[in-house]
C-alpha cells in the first residue's frame, strides 16, 4: 500500500455515441477506456459501439471532473 486513497467509480447509463466521450475528455488523469461492445469486433467494425470503463481507476484523484461532465448522471465516485 503507497497510503493513495482509492477511488471506486461506477459508469451507468452510458451513451458515449451522443455524448461524444466528455468523461475520456474531461478526466486530467485518463481513468476512462472506451471499448467496444461487441466480442465480435471485426463484424462490427463499420458500426462501433463502446461503452466506458474506468479502466485506469487506481489514477483517480476524486475530482468530481468527469461526474459533472456526464450529461446523464451516469457517473458515481465514492471512496
Ligand atoms: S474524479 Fe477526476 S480523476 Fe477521477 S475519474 Fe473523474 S475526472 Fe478522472
Ligand atoms: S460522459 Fe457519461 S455518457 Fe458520456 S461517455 Fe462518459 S459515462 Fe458515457
Amino acid at each position: 500500500m503507497n497510503g493513495k486513497r482509492a477511488f471506486r467509480i461506477k459508469v451507468e447509463d452510458c451513451d458515449s455515441e451522443s455524448c461524444g466521450f466528455r468523461c475520456q475528455e474531461t478526466c486530467p488523469h485518463g481513468v476512462f477506456l472506451a471499448v467496444p461492445r461487441h466480442r465480435n469486433r471485426r463484424r462490427h467494425a463499420a458500426h462501433p459501439r463502446y461503452r466506458i470503463v474506468p479502466r485506469f481507476r487506481g489514477l483517480c484523484d476524486g475530482c468530481g471532473e468527469c461526474v459533472a461532465a456526464c450529461p446523464r448522471g451516469g457517473i458515481r465516485i465514492s471512496t
